[in-house]
């Protein structure tokens, strides 16, 4: 056998060096040039240096794609002369002929990006193929019906993912046939009825496009090229590179790759399975193949096939080779492997190898069992965990009893975990359409492509009708998190009438009817079936990742959490601290808002008669009811808040509580200003309105403002009416000595919001301080303490940060208010508004209240540097929605943050983010070194 020219001097007509191959045990590649290559080129180099049988072809590589439509969809002068001394290559490997009738070669042709796109190009088998080769390849097999089979599929496949023809138009032809043959399955028809409908296939062709199917190979092989390189900006890739955020400037290679047959016989099968089972990441070979098939029948499930320990039975010997192949190269790549394989002849062939899509329970356990079998470090196993995952592992199930009394509908294969409950949707843009009116959907399919995957991304869950665990919905469902069940093989679906039911039980449904989605079981009931939140205490797997979490991220993980309760779910998840209470959620809750409105109503007046008072001024006796109104309200509101925190205190003790002073507007406590007018107009003209709705309306009125959000609030409204401050200061202070006085260790962080100028923080905290002090003296003896700090949300803070620095012993940021006031976005309105449009028409590349924009980065990084710079102890947080992003999590580790403060459900994730963010600062550090 001859052997490739080394990999420096491979001769090239074309500019640049396009092509890179394999065969004849060396390859030309490998396994780190996956930028380059593609995943699968790199891996199909890899294995073949690493000695792995792995059929002759080559890699043309990512660059000639991004050339290729460079030159306004032309291949790069000189390519097309590289593609045939490359071809002449494998023609001397493999002895035979591309285009010989008498020997003939045939290649697949596929799509092979950096990552691996379940989104792009579908694979073209048996190219080279045509009448005359045919002949070629049945008398070498001697195997008639085996050629025409060839033949017939390549048209199918060529046609319709090269030359654009509708599949369906072929599936009905092949159905036709098989029922006018009275043909269970596809292997029933003959040699002859296989014939008859390639001729069939090619007279679709024609009517399809207007020109005779090609039947010269190296067209095929143009063509085909072509079409790969046109794939990577199909609808279908770029949906899905939006939806995992890859970028468009990547390209794809194609690889070209010697035909191997898993459909010689039944000594011959193709398969497609995992080192790991990749749904419970149990240590065991995992998969399916198929006898006498080629590699779509198993992807597709056109037939059921049985499971790949079927093959320990049929074909031992091959089976033990895969299994150490399987092992070799997860050994290789530290990673559990995803592996295509064909067997010609009890000749085994590798034709891919790729890290495995996994659940998140199974990237969890895989994580575990691969540190303690010594294979990756703990590092190595966090990098991996995706964030997404820990949040799946958190997501709900369903309620065990209320599953006992449900109606089920049918079973299928539990194909990707999770319970999801929503309408019944039978088709992706139906799914997409119903969401957009705020409906959840579950999708229904006898199988999915991935044409349907804009449906699938905005299913609550999905259910196939056909396919196994490797087929096209679950790989998919998987990836994206979406729960799944597949191959329910009893489920009828009728796409027309859109509705379905089970063939065994009879149950049936509709589009629109709700039904719920057991992805773990692999189940569909009828209705809307309870959940129940997953427990974390009920995972020890993950509870183990994110303790080696813990030991490496420098950041830590706080809290924002308003009650007790929460902040004792917090604490469970591993939260470290409150980073955020906001005090006015507890104004809100039953009774409460009734005393705050009151005081609100007298508060302007109270507030100016007192400072007359204190200007030693006679008062009216008007005045003196508003101050004993006002006072008496904010006292009733003294004691509730004194409560609030002491619970607060309690589930957190001995870890630090941020506590915020009250920070809306105060309308936001008022009714709407329309609907009381409205009352009041209705009650005067049926009689008269009431004086406390006409007071109210006044007031209400009175504190209108055109720009809220911009207006008496945050420390401002501390300022103009400092009682707020007073009582919340006696409350947290009051509170913290009644947890002292029970033993507890309350840690108290005060916190005022929205300053946007020194002097508006050195005001509010002399008059905090005093009202402190007078607390404390009052004590008894009991010693408490508190630290004093402020929130970075308003751009001139963040600018001014050296000076606040000196009045504050902490910042925390608050990228909510900081994104709205820097970007000019009211985070009211702009996310129902333009906001989402500016994403989808990548005016933005993000949604920035959702993910930290760069340029709000820029303004946290300024202000830590002054902070610091005036007070090199000053502890800095982030208290914003960015604290549990995994992606802002990694940017607050880059400007040095002291800890990120999220929801109680985002920790776990955050745990486990602010460790990578760890990891990855660290090996930028490395590179930089370096
Ligand atoms: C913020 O603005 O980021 C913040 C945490 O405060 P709030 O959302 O309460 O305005
Ligand atoms: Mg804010």
């Amino acid at each position: 056998m001859a052997t490739i020219s080394p990999v420096s001097d491979r001769p090239h007509k074309a500019a640049k060096r396009y092509i890179y191959a394999w065969g004849g045990g060396t390859a030309e590649g490998d396994a780190t040039m996956r930028d380059l290559l593609g995943g699968k080129g790199a891996g199909l180099a890899e294995m073949t240096n690493a000695g792995l049988p792995v059929p002759p072809g080559f890699t043309i590589t990512t660059e000639a794609c991004n050339d290729y439509f460079a030159s306004g969809e032309q291949l790069p002068d000189g390519l097309w002369d590289d593609v045939l001394t490359a071809v002449k290559e494998v023609e001397q490997l493999t002895g035979k002929g591309f285009g010989d009738a008498a020997n003939p070669l045939l290649v697949s042709v596929r799509s092979g990006a950096k990552f691996s796109m379940p989104g792009m190009m579908d694979t073209v088998l048996n190219l080279g193929l045509n009448e005359r080769t045919l002949q070629g390849l049945i008398a070498l097999t001697g195997n008639e019906r085996f050629g025409w089979d060839a033949y017939r599929r390549f048209i199918q496949m060529f046609g319709r993912i090269v030359m654009d023809v509708p599949g369906e138009q072929f599936d009905h032809a092949l159905d036709a046939k098989k029922h006018a043959r009275g043909a269970k399955q596809d292997t029933d028809l003959t040699a002859d009825d296989l014939r008859a409908l390639g001729d069939e296939f090619k007279a679709i062709v024609r009517e399809a496009t207007g020109r005779d199917f090609p039947a010269d190979a190296y067209e095929q092989l143009d063509l085909a090229i072509k079409a790969v390189f046109r794939s990577w900006f199909g609808k279908r890739a770029m949906d899905y590179r939006n939806s995992q955020k890859i970028a468009h400037d990547l390209g794809t290679a194609v690889n070209v790759v010697t035909m191997v047959f898993g459909n010689m016989g039944d000594d011959s099968g193709t398969g497609v399975a995992f080192t790991r089972d990749p749904n419970t990441g149990e240590n065991t070979l995992f998969g399916e193949y198929l006898t006498n098939a080629q590699g779509e029948d198993v992807v597709a499930g056109i037939r059921t096939a049985p499971k790949i320990a079927q093959m320990q039975t049929d074909m031992p010997e091959v089976y033990a080779e895969f299994q150490r192949i399987g092992q070799q190269l997860e050994s290789h790549y530290r990673d559990v492997q995803d592996l295509e394989f064909t067997i010609e002849r009890g000749k085994l062939y590798m034709l891919q190898t790729r890290s495995a899509k996994r659940t998140a329970a199974a990237a969890v356990r895989i994580a575990v069992d691969m540190v303690d079998e010594g294979l990756i470090s703990k590092e190595e196993a966090i990098a991996r965990i995706e964030p997404a995952h820990v949040d799946q592992l958190l997501r709900a199930t369903f309620d065990p009893a209320a599953l006992k009394g449900a109606t089920k509908i049918v079973n299928g294969l539990n194909a990707s975990p999770g319970a999801a409950v929503g309408r019944a949707v039978f088709d992706a843009d139906t799914a997409v359409e119903w969401v957009d009116k705020g409906e959840k959907v579950i999708l229904v399919r006898i199988e999915t492509s991935p044409d349907d995957f804009h449906g699938m991304a905005v299913a609550q869950g999905i259910i196939t009708a056909r396919g196994g665990a490797t087929s096209h919905a679950a790989v998919v469902a998987r990836q994206i998190g979406k729960p799944c069940v597949a191959g329910s093989a009893d489920l009828l679906v009728d796409y027309a009438g859109k509705q379905a039911h089970c063939n065994v039980t009879g149950t049936e449904f509709k589009e629109g009817d709700w039904v719920s989605l057991d992805g773990s079981a692999g189940a569909l009931y009828l209705g809307q079936l309870p959940t129940v939140e997953a427990r974390f205490e009920d995972q020890p797997e993950l509870q183990k990742v994110l303790g080696w979490a813990d030991g490496i991220r420098r950041m830590q993980v706080w809290t924002n959490a308003d009650k007790p309760e929460e902040a004792a779910q917090a604490r469970s998840y591993g939260a470290q601290g409150i980073g955020l209470c906001r005090t006015e959620h507890m104004f809100r809750e039953g009774e409460r808002l009734e005393i705050v409105r009151g005081a609100i109503l007298v508060a302007n007046e109270a507030t100016r008669a007192k400072a007359k008072a204190a200007a030693g001024e006679q008062l009216s006796a008007d005045e003196q009811d508003a101050i004993t109104t006002f006072d008496v309200a904010m006292s009733k509101l003294e004691a509730l808040q004194q409560g609030d925190f002491e619970g607060i205190f309690e589930a957190m003790d001995g870890l630090p509580v941020v506590v915020r002073l009250i920070d809306p507007p105060l309308h936001e406590f008022l009714p709407n200003l329309e609907e009381q007018l409205v009352k009041v107009t209705r009650a005067e003209s049926a009689g008269g309105a009431s004086e406390e709705d006409k007071v109210l309306l006044a007031t209400i009125k009175s504190m209108h403002e055109q720009n809220p959000m911009l207006g008496l609030r945050g420390c401002r409204l501390g300022l103009m009416i400092p009682d707020f401050v007073k009582v919340q200061t006696r409350a947290i202070l009051n509170a913290q000595i009644a947890v002292v006085k029970a033993g507890g260790n309350p840690i108290a962080k005060i916190m005022i919001p929205l300053v946007g100028h020194v002097n508006e923080l050195a005001r509010t905290r002399e008059l905090l301080e005093a009202e402190a002090k007078a607390v404390r003296e009052a004590a008894g003896g009991v010693e408490v303490d508190y630290k004093f700090g402020t929130m970075i949300e308003v751009p001139r803070g963040a600018l001014t940060a050296d000076e606040i620095a000196k009045e504050a012993s902490f910042f925390s940021f608050g990228t909510n208010d900081l994104t709205q006031m820097t970007f000019g976005f009211s985070r009211d309105d702009a996310e129902g508004g333009f906001l989402l449009k500016y994403v989808e028409d990548k005016i933005l590349p993000v949604n920035p209240f959702q993910t930290l924009d760069d340029a709000i980065a820029d303004l946290m990084r300024i202000a830590v540097e002054k902070g610091r710079g005036a007070r090199p102890d000053l502890e800095v947080g982030i208290c914003g929605e960015h604290g549990g992003d995994p992606e802002s999590i990694a940017k607050c580790e880059r400007i040095g943050l002291d800890y990120v403060s999220c929801s109680p459900f985002r920790v776990p994730v955050a745990r486990l983010a602010a460790a990578q963010a760890t990891l990855a600062a660290r090996a930028s550090l490395a590179e930089r070194d370096k």
